[in-house]
């Protein structure tokens, strides 16, 4: 079992950003209105996820570091209907068995939070304790057990880094929730959770990007497109500025990055590269997720259908136009 988990925990863990990305959609998925994620030496050492969701019910805390244990899926049909973030149920079992982990969660309905203590997959602490609705991951030391994969690791600094790109892409995508994001104990992020995506934008960007957006919003049925487009003079030399979600998760796709790129092709020098910010609701349908553990890469069933709007909407806002969907 345990060996299992830790190799699993090799599909699911890869580094810090991917232990903060698995703990924060978990808070998503339990409903938090206010997520803190704090990190210390690039999260190599300490990385802390404090959430106001629905927290675990006492019962169920050692469960959900079982592998294959998820409260997400209930019957079969729902894969098809997928809405919550996570749905494997492999991320706290794989996190729990390559690091050392502390749990302090109250469900509104028990009387006394629960404080669990989990170290190289192994329990060591179970107890009753006061605490706030919600929950507090603490995850201390990852790989200690597997130096191996500890040796992947890159430095603090730039471990910082995909942590942090992940909380832009995070606050892009979440408006609703208010995220707080602490760096060696020094604030780097605060979101209100009541901002429209311009001020989310103006807050990681700043001004000089936030004046030069035009915004764009295409609709038909069963998919809508919203966001903003930066004009091609604040192009880029990296994709880094490429944003889009579907249902509001960050992912990547060779689709919509070829859309924009083409559609801003007439405009662009070689080796440049737009800002956008774009966010995709697509019937769930029609869209699968699921292709990779770390969910990062989308596959659409009518990609035409994605890539014709993507290009259109970004060729008639650069162009100047009223966007008008076409009726189907
Ligand atoms: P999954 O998210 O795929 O269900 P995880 O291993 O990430 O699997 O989490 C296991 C279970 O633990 C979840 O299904 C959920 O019931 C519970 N859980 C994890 N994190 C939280 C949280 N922050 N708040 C409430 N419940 C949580
Ligand atoms: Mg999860």
């Amino acid at each position: 079992q345990n060996t299992i988990d830790k190799i699993a925990a090799g599909e699911v863990v890869e580094r810090p950003a991917s232990v903060v990305k698995e703990l924060v959609e978990n808070a998503i998925d339990a409903g938090a209105t206010a997520i803190t994620v704090e990190i210390k030496e690039g999260g190599i050492s300490f990385i802390r996820v404090t959430d106001n969701g629905g927290g675990i019910p006492k019962e169920q805390v050692p469960l959900a570091f079982l592998r294959h244990a998820t409260s997400k899926i209930t019957q079969a049909e729902d894969l098809l209907q997928i809405t919550s973030l996570g749905f494997r149920g492999e991320a706290l079992s794989s996190i729990s068995a390559v690091s050392q982990m502390e749990v302090i969660t109250k469900a509104p309905e028990d009387f006394m939070g629960v404080r669990y203590v989990i170290e190289g997959g192994q329990e060591k602490v179970l107890e009753d304790v006061g605490a706030p609705n919600g929950t507090t991951m603490l995850v201390r030391n990852l790989f200690f057990n597997t130096p191996a994969r500890k040796k992947f690791l890159k430095t603090a600094m730039t471990e910082a880094g995909y942590v942090s790109s992940y909380m832009e892409q995070l606050a892009l995508s979440h408006h609703n929730i208010s995220f707080k994001y602490m760096v060696n104990g020094q604030l780097r992020l605060h979101t209100s959770g009541n901002a429209n995506l311009k001020d989310v934008i103006y807050g990681i960007y700043g001004r000089d990007i936030t004046r030069e957006l035009l915004p764009v919003q295409y609709e038909v049925s069963g998919l809508s497109v919203s966001g903003f487009i930066g004009k091609p003079s604040i192009a880029r030399g990296n994709r880094n500025f490429e944003n889009y979600y579907i249902n509001g998760r960050y992912v990547k796709s060779k689709l919509l990055m070829k859309a924009i790129e083409e559609a801003y092709k007439p405009y662009m020098m070689q080796h440049k590269y737009p800002f956008v910010c774009l966010q995709y609701d697509i019937h769930g349908e029609d869209v699968d997720v699921n292709v990779h553990p770390t969910k990062m890469e989308v596959r659409f069933k009518n990609q035409s259908a994605i890539y014709n709007a993507t290009y259109d909407l970004i060729t008639d806002a650069l162009a100047g136009k009223e966007i008008i969907p076409e009726v189907s």
